[in-house]
């Protein structure tokens, strides 16, 4: 039985390795190179999964998709995933913010460990095979072929393309019922105007809120040249990222640094009372770095130059709004990410979630970013493509 699996990324080489001997697999790349991604992930380290043990929890780092995963990961979620790693001799260890990465800290030793198992399934990757045109035979059989004439015969297919369809590859699928989301881009920074000033500084632990949708999340920002950057930036671009678009990436967000309004107004007080001869820009609440701790003085319209003993209950009432909800614009989508992921994608209801086979074709199979689920930072979008491609590869196993 010929397996022909379209895509050599995560969620393709995962089924490669998890097929059992006796298939003819056949891995077909558009590009020059396996798992390439993979290789990339995480800085270089890969952040192959997240700790988190509470299937509830895990899926709500899913802005899309994750209600659907639920059971999909109750049967290989990350505790399966490290196990099967460990027993091909791979060791995970855990960050303190929850990401799992192998213990090497190299993405290679999950490039190699998938590549060698995978082998020694017997596939064969054929490289620089752009798959174009998709369709079904007289006799059930399935053929897929590339823009220069090559063609490729098989019983089963499994499409694990990443966030990126080919054009006439997607609509082959739709001419056979299949429906897609628009890809959109997602975990992306901001460009912003008139906080070029901060660029460099990192705020710990602030608040980001999009008030037009109710989106609110919190963790670090980084300012760049740009704009915005940072975990708190990248949920938040996830969280939205198909109403951003929309609106062509403009939109209104309000920064908050300190989570306690009192602990500004104790300080203040006690600036007053106990340095008083101390000027505004060289006494500042311990959360608040100096760069914006002046940002913000400015943007109040107080001088840095003021001595606390002369800071007016209406300076405190206008450093305090700042404080807590500093607005900022957005002008665009910042070109650069580290770890961006497309949204969007093949439909979940085309596609049988116990098996990751198409509700329209049989034996045809979908794994990983070319479905519609695409996850915050944090190991959460590999996870998906190990998840669904284990499934997929279970089902393909039990086709013999
Ligand atoms: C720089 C970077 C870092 C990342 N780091 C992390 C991380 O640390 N942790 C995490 O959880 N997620 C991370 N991600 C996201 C994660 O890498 C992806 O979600 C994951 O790789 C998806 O796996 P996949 O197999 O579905 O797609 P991919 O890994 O994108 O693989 C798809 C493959 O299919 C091939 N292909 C596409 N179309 C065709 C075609 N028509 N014919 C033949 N071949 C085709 C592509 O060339 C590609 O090799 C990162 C993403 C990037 C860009």
């Amino acid at each position: 039985m010929k397996i022909a699996i379209v895509g050599a990324g995560a969620a393709g080489m995962f089924c490669a390795a998890n097929l059992k001997a006796g298939f003819e697999i056949e891995v077909l790349e558009q590009s020059g190179g396996v798992l390439r991604k993979v290789e990339q992930s995480g800085g270089g380290r890969c952040n192959i999964t997240n700790a988190q043990k509470n299937v509830s929890e895990f899926i709500k780092a899913y802005p899309r998709g994750g209600k659907s995963l639920r059971k999909p990961l109750m049967r290989f979620g990350n505790s399966a995933l490290e196990e099967w790693f460990l027993k091909k001799g791979v060791k995970f260890k855990t960050e303190g913010d929850g990401r799992v990465f192998p213990e090497s800290d190299d993405s290679l030793t999950i490039v190699n460990c998938l590549h060698s198992e995978a082998r020694k399934n017997g596939a064969a990757i054929r490289k620089n095979f752009s798959a174009k045109n998709f369709s079904k035979m007289p006799d059930g059989k399935y053929m897929l072929s590339s823009q220069d004439g090559n063609a490729v015969i098989a019983d089963a297919v499994l499409f694990a393309t990443g966030g990126c369809w080919n054009a006439d590859l997607k609509s082959a699928l739709e001419r056979m019922s299949h429906k897609f989301a628009e890809p959109l881009p997602s975990l992306f920074g901001f460009k912003a105007e008139g906080l070029e000033e901060l660029a460099g500084l990192s705020l710990r632990d602030a608040c980001l809120k999009c008030p037009e949708f109710g989106f609110e999340t919190s963790g670090d920002i980084l300012f760049t040249h740009e704009g915005m950057t940072g975990p708190a930036v990248l949920k938040m671009s996830s969280l939205g990222a198909r109403v951003f678009a929309a609106k062509g990436y403009k939109l209104d967000f309000s920064l908050s640094v300190l989570k306690n309004p009192e602990s500004f107004d104790l300080f203040c007080k006690e600036a007053r009372a106990k340095h008083s001869k101390k000027l505004a820009k060289n006494f500042r609440h311990p959360e608040i770095p100096q760069k914006y701790w002046e940002f913000l003085l400015e943007k109040s319209g107080i001088s840095g130059e003021l001595e606390w003993a002369h800071f007016s209950k209406e300076n405190q009432k206008s450093l305090r709004s700042n404080i807590m909800s500093l607005n900022a614009k957005t002008t665009a989508k910042a070109a650069n990410t580290r770890e961006f992921v497309t949204s969007g994608g093949l439909e979940l209801d085309c596609v049988d979630l116990n098996t990751m086979q198409s509700k329209f074709l049989p034996n045809v199979f979908f794994a990983g970013e070319c479905l519609n689920i695409d996850a915050f930072t944090g190991g959460y979008n590999l996870q998906a493509a190990w998840t669904t491609s284990f499934i997929a590869a279970s089902s393909i196993n039990s086709l013999k």
